[in-house]
């Protein structure tokens, strides 16, 4: 399938091809044509699937379609849910209308209100904002949405997570009655389908695989270590492998990209590793909700998320479009149920690495070595590799091969999980990484 055969004009295509893209993600293939039409649309798909482009490709489109000579007004508004994605966002916009006359902006706060004032008394056709500074623009009336004919709502479940419902609504009630909706979360909890009643109207569903059904590439592994130790084991994980290019995320905003930091320093931090002059980058988050990195090698949860699916988003940062990645959970034994519910969450077990060196907490590990017939029905594809307790080099043949999914019949609903050692096959990845500093 290509890009013209979904209804895109040749100035779109020619961007496209120009961007390198020769086919389709499920998701543009199937919102595009739906967009094209002017329907609504409900898109269950998250940060890597190729979602911007499914809405933006069509936006321009529709927009170019019925060109408006002159001034203009801002006639798309996307709204998202950090500075970051809505950069990101309007450099997609750009870049994907770069051979059409349609101009965007980027609107968010944190940054000086002026300029951005200035800015809104030129032509605006297509504006990103986060709601808000938006909402800040709208109570100035310095911003006039009343000819706004397409809204995007782009990781709405974030937006809702963030408390920025009422911001939408104030947003939404100033809007023209008649336009286009388009909605993106890669959850569809009450509340977002909620918010979908009020907002579409007959919309399209569209719903790609989550991450955690598709994720094969990416090697996911736990690395149990004592609360105190993780500071030591991340540096320790970092220097012995020659990590580049580190996302890591913590519960508590340590470093470099959060919300309190001016957005100055989180643009310059982010431009610094995505060049990899910086090696490692901390985020919580929210803050790295939307952060566009291909091919991001090394994803390390410091600690585990409160709420499983947030793992999935995290590790969604990495193994992306075709290339493998590394996800890696420094694990305590406070964290032992949320490693539970989140392997419940992507049904499988994540592969035990125990660093030498780093002397677990007794209780992490308390659980009996079981050998293959102890393990129930899961048993049968996970029987290898057994007892590793150590990441002393293996044997060939103990690790995973291929990537294929270990899930072999799942273990028996409630069945004990052990964290610690003996749960399963070696990632294929961890074996050269602890033979391989010699090689
Ligand atoms: P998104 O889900 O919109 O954040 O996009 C994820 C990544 O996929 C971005 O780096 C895009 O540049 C890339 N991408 C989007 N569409 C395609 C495509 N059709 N082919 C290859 N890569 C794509």
């Amino acid at each position: 399938m290509s890009f013209a055969s979904l209804g895109l004009s040749a100035e779109i295509v020619r961007a496209v091809t120009e961007r390198g893209y020769t086919e389709p993600t499920p998701i543009q293939a199937q919102a595009i044509p739906v967009i094209l039409k002017g329907g609504d649309l409900m898109g269950g798909a998250q940060t890597g699937t190729g979602k911007t482009a499914g809405f933006t490709l069509p936006l321009l489109q529709r927009l170019a379609d019925k060109q408006i000579i002159g001034k203009g007004h801002i006639r798309a508004l996307v709204l998202t849910p950090t500075r970051e994605l809505a950069a990101q966002v309007e450099e997609s916009v750009r870049m994907y209308g770069k051979h059409l006359p349609l101009k965007s902006m980027m609107m968010f706060g944190g940054v000086n209100i002026n300029p951005q004032i200035k800015q809104l008394h030129g032509r605006v056709d297509i504006l990103v904002a986060t709601p808000g500074r938006l909402l800040d623009h709208l109570q100035q009336k310095t911003v006039d949405l009343s000819h706004v004919e397409i809204l995007v709502l782009d990781e709405a479940d974030r937006m809702l997570d963030m408390g920025f419902i009422r911001d939408i609504k104030r947003v939404i009630a100033v809007l023209p009655k008649k336009r286009q909706n388009l909605l993106f979360s890669a959850t569809f909890s009450d509340e977002i389908k909620l918010l979908a009643d009020g907002l579409l109207t007959n919309p399209a569903l569209i719903e790609v695989a989550r991450r955690n059904q598709t994720a094969e590439l990416i090697e996911q592994r736990v690395y149990p270590v004592d609360r105190e130790r993780k500071r030591d084991l991340l540096t320790h994980l970092i220097t012995e492998n020659n990590w580049f290019q580190v996302l890591v995320f913590t519960r508590i905003p340590a470093m470099a990209i959060h919300g309190n930091k001016s957005q100055a320093a989180r643009t310059r931090a982010l431009a610094e590793f995505k060049t990899a002059k910086l090696q490692v980058l901390v985020a919580t988050d929210i803050a790295a909700r939307g952060i566009d990195i291909s091919e991001l090698p090394h994803v390390v949860n410091y600690e585990l998320p409160n709420v499983a699916e947030d793992y999935v988003h995290r590790i969604g940062r990495t193994g992306r479009a075709g290339s493998s990645g590394e996800a890696s959970s420094l694990v305590c034994v406070d964290e032992k149920k949320l490693l539970n519910d989140i392997e419940r969450l992507i049904k499988r077990d994540i592969p035990v690495v125990n660093v030498p060196g780093f002397d677990v907490d007794p209780r992490i590990k308390a659980e009996p070595i079981l050998n293959g017939s102890n393990r129930g029905q899961g048993g049968g594809g996970r029987g290898q590799g057994q007892g590793r307790s150590q990441s002393a080099p293996r044997a060939g043949g103990a690790g995973r091969t291929g990537g294929a999914p270990r899930t072999g019949g799942g273990k028996p609903a409630g069945a004990p999980k052990p964290a610690g050692a003996g749960r399963g096959p070696v990632p294929s990845g961890a074996q050269h990484r602890s033979g391989g500093r010699g090689r």
